[in-house]
């Protein structure tokens, strides 16, 4: 006999429970990863998600290879793919980490049923998320729409697990089976390489993210609470990343986060950080209660906003940070350079595309899907939404960054500006492509078709 642990966003060893049960399980493991754009209803990966996949890929391959287990690479249909594997094996179990998307959720739950018919012994487990979406309700049963009570709820629940440590002892499963070369898979942009930058800031893989983690805690975290907002200082975690690829799980960060930290004189800031681990954790409660985040207005009175016919010059214009505002081109150069941008600047490039420029939000939640190396299924929807003023807890439509204004608040020294977008900061600064107070109005204007449309 022979256990399939099934990888997907969860491309670990460390505090996996899929692996750390199959380990337990005591026969052969197969592990496999399955390169997934047939199924239905599944998202294609944008370009910088695919860079980072191929490059966890290896590392997980890696890291797998210590523990003395081959990893096994597949592209095509998930359903086809693992339903031929289990017969190419032999395999009598299957083990995996659950995800919490529409699409996905179905295809799992179709192989589970199937393969517990089959005989075969299925277990899913909870690992990418510190609280299971259905474990969190209000008194009345239903789930959260706003942040604040949700999470208070989740800090009273039992607090999360202690993470599970690396497993030893594994049993790889001879003869081994084919495997695609991840090289074949072509997750990599030959023509141009747009990735130089993304190979200067990122090192994927579990082990970069543990050390990520450790230098954040020692560093940065002592800064975290008052200057988290600020473009020009890099004090964030920049993990988002590896939390979206499951190279580190949440229960490693809420655990070290707290022994080191909580009831010492960074306790607040500690708080802080946790707190923006639950905006995430709370972006996917919404998803898997909303499961078409991505393309549908939270609040429906918002599909009566007037979006104006696009404008594909302003929306190149925003891509590229050509916009003339310094702020947005600035956030805009540092995304397309480094597959990442500040979050307060993406809040300040999110509000000036859909309420300066007038562009749907989705054109920019595609954008920064295909953008950013976190890229996140959840995250990224919600974050849009929330700007945009269409979600259910988000900031009103009528708080519109002035750009200026965030400019000149949160790089007071013009140092993120100066880094990405110097031209901003001569003589000769380009003017900015609209008039900032006249597109305001305008969009207070359209605004108010949504607040008759309630
Ligand atoms: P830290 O401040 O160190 O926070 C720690 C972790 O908490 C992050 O790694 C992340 O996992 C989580 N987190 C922090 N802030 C948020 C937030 N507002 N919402 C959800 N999770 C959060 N985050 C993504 O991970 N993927 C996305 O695709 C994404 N798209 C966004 C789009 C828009 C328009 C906006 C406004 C925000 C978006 N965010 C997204 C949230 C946030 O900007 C990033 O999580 C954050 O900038 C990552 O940097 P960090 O790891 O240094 O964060």
């Amino acid at each position: 006999s022979r256990t399939i642990v099934w990888f997907r966003d969860d491309l670990r060893i460390g505090d996996n429970p899929a692996l750390h049960e199959a380990v337990n399980r005591g026969e052969p493991i197969v592990a496999v990863f399955v390169f997934d754009e047939r199924s239905p209803g599944i998202r294609p990966l944008g370009g910088a998600s695919r860079w980072w996949l191929h490059h966890s890929l290896n590392a997980l391959e890696g890291e797998l290879n210590g523990l003395g287990i081959t990893l096994v690479l597949r592209r095509g249909a998930a359903g086809k793919m693992i339903r031929e594997l289990v017969a190419e094996t032999g395999a009598d179990a299957i083990y995996w980490n659950r995800r919490y998307g529409l699409p996905e959720r179905d295809i799992d739950a179709q192989l589970k049923s199937e393969l517990r018919d089959a005989g075969l012994d299925v277990r899913s487990f909870g690992a990418n998320l510190l609280f299971e979406p259905w474990t969190v309700r209000t008194g009345s049963g239903t789930p959260y729409g706003v942040f604040t009570p949700f999470w208070k709820a989740c800090l009273a629940l039992p607090e999360p697990r202690e993470p599970l440590p690396a497993p030893t002892g594994a049993r790889d499963a001879r003869p081994a089976v084919d495997s695609d070369d991840v090289t074949d898979w072509q997750l990599l942009p030959t023509d141009p390489d747009w990735a130089t930058g993304f190979r200067e800031t990122w090192e994927p893989g579990e082990a970069s993210a543990h050390t990520r983690l450790e230098a954040f805690l020692a560093d940065d975290l002592p800064d975290y609470a008052t200057k988290r907002d600020r473009p020009d200082r890099a004090v964030t975690s920049r993990l988002s990343p590896h939390l979206r690829w499951g190279e580190i799980s949440p229960h490693e960060i809420w655990h070290q986060t707290r022994a080191r930290h909580a009831g010492g004189p960074h306790a607040n800031a500690a708080q802080k950080f946790l707190a923006e681990v639950g905006w995430r954790e709370f972006a996917w409660h919404v998803l898997f209660h909303i499961p078409d985040l991505a393309t549908k207005n939270w609040r429906s009175e918002f599909d009566a906003f007037p979006w104006p016919r696009l404008n594909p010059a302003r929306l190149e214009a925003w891509q590229r940070g050509r916009t003339g505002v310094a702020l947005v081109d600035a956030g805009m150069r540092e995304l397309w350079h480094t597959g990442t941008m500040h979050n307060r600047v993406r809040m300040v490039t999110a509000s000036f595309l859909t309420k300066n420029l007038m562009i749907d939000w989705r054109k920019g939640e595609q954008w920064f899907w295909d953008t950013l190396v976190d890229a996140d299924a959840a995250s990224n929807p919600f974050g849009w939404q929330w700007v945009a003023g269409s979600g259910s807890d988000a900031a009103p439509y009528f708080r519109i960054f002035n750009p200026e204004l965030q400019a000149a608040k949160f790089d007071p020294d013009g140092a993120y500006v100066g880094r990405w977008a110097p031209e901003h900061a001569g003589e000769d600064a380009p003017e900015p492509i609209v008039d900032l107070k006249a597109t305001r109005d305008a969009a207070l204007a359209a605004y108010e078709t949504v607040k008759n449309a309630r």
